[in-house]
């Protein structure tokens, strides 16, 4: 396993359509590994791969042990959501690519998804609360979206120029 580069916005990889992958074989395998060290390594608890520049729809999740249940982790390809509930919730989300800011989004409490797991076996999902909303926004990820990208324009422009000052401090 290693671990991978962490791409930060703005960046116009992280506004790219990943593209499907064909299955999940050695190579794909390796990659959801790498994602899944990365994110440990950076306290993360999704983390989806056009984050490290690498356009595959392709993401990981591991929400740890929260509220008394032990959560494993997920590994997901081609993940696609069948179903979003009309009833929504806000949670405070952060992201590695947008290091330091904590902001309510409102999405949908409970979901329905399917994907490809590590096996390359075809799974289905009805995953509701935190874990709904952390799949929402990797697969969000995977369209070019970022978490502030839900926010009003001038809370985004407002992040934004934050975010460029600080990459041209380094
Ligand atoms: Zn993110």
């Amino acid at each position: 396993m290693a671990l991978l580069n962490v791409l930060t916005a703005p960046d116009p990889r992280l506004q790219a359509k990943a593209l499907p992958v064909e299955k999940v074989d050695s190579s794909i395998r390796k990659l959801l590994d790498d994602l899944l060290e990365t994110m440990y390594d950076k306290n993360g608890v999704g983390f989806a791969s056009p984050q490290v520049g690498i356009q595959k729809r392709v993401l990981v999740v591991d929400l740890g042990e929260r509220d008394g249940i032990q959560y494993k982790p997920l590994l997901m390809a081609n993940p696609e959501i069948q179903w979003a509930s009309p009833i929504t919730q806000v949670t405070k989300e952060g992201c590695l690519s947008v290091p330091n800011y904590y902001v309510d989004i409102v999405r949908s409490l409970e979901i329905k998804v399917t994907y490809i797991d590590e096996n390359n076996q075809h799974q289905v999902l009805n995953p509701k609360g935190l874990l709904a909303d952390c799949i929402q926004h990797e697969i969000d990820h995977l369209n070019g979206i970022l978490f502030i990208d839900h926010l009003s324009h001038l809370k985004r422009k407002l992040i934004l120029s934050k975010l460029i000052r600080e990459k041209q401090k380094r």
